[in-house]
């Protein structure tokens, strides 16, 4: 496929240095297990982590960013406001971005969302199944029907965001509890995907389908290159007044 999108795999990278049973499922840390799942398809990746100078987030990298793909977990509120305003600029500009899980409490999509983005959860291990309830989407190419994650953290509804734009996949748990797990946005000229699975102590992130919605949600996302948007006041009509 030519012209796979630039991806940036971001992860707070905390969890799997202080816990030794996250440590054995993400030895490399959640990023580069992201990242091998989205080189094995052939996207050119880098990973950038929360200890690095800027966050790893540097103009310069995300000027080479067509999609930033998002882990956190513990450490939100260390992200610094500047960087989350040049994130939030890089994807009304048109970069798309991926966020997965905890992520959903990462200032950058409340800020996107402007909601609370408040939720339901359970860490009991338990079953989850994920419907594909719009088959047509690209995100769901290549999937069955439903798939299902053996261990999971159960999210359930209410998902304190505004109504996606498109809803593509629906969760039911082995708990009884529902939720809206992949969930399409547009801001400016970005496009934003949220996907849930992904908790730090199960192996989730290798698990095919959840590589397949990734790389999917990943081409989906680039940037559309569409035209350049202006706004203001326009004193030359069109058209002879
Ligand atoms: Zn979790």
């Amino acid at each position: 496929m030519p012209n796979l999108p630039r991806i940036t795999v971001w992860n707070e990278f905390r969890h799997e240095k202080a816990h030794a049973d996250v440590a054995a499922v993400y030895p490399k840390g959640i990023h580069q297990a992201i990242a091998d799942g989205l080189a094995a398809e052939g996207f050119p990746v880098r990973t950038a982590t929360l200890d690095e100078p800027e966050h790893g987030l540097t103009d310069e990298l995300l000027a080479q960013t067509d999609v930033l793909i998002w882990w956190g977990h513990m450490a939100h509120g260390e992200v610094r406001d500047e960087i989350v305003e040049r994130v939030q600029r890089r994807v009304w500009a048109g970069m798309g971005l991926i966020v997965l899980h905890s992520g959903h409490f990462s200032k950058i999509f409340k800020r996107l969302m402007g909601t609370s983005c408040e939720l339901k959860w359970r860490e009991a291990g338990e079953r989850e199944r994920i419907w594909v309830v719009e088959p047509g989407h690209p995100i769901a190419a290549g999937l069955g029907e439903y798939f299902e994650i053996p261990h999971a953290e159960m999210y359930g509804e209410r998902f304190d965001i505004p109504a996606p734009d498109q809803l593509v996949f629906v969760s039911w748990f082995q708990g009884g509890e529902v939720f809206r797990s992949g969930c399409c946005f547009y801001r400016g000229a970005g496009k934003v995907f949220y996907f849930r699975p992904g908790h730090e102590t199960f192996p989730i992130y290798y698990q095919p389908e959840v590589r397949r919605v990734i790389a999917n949600a990943a081409a989906w996302a680039a940037p559309a290159r569409g035209p350049a948007v202006t706004f203001g006041q326009r004193k030359q009509p069109l058209e002879k007044l």
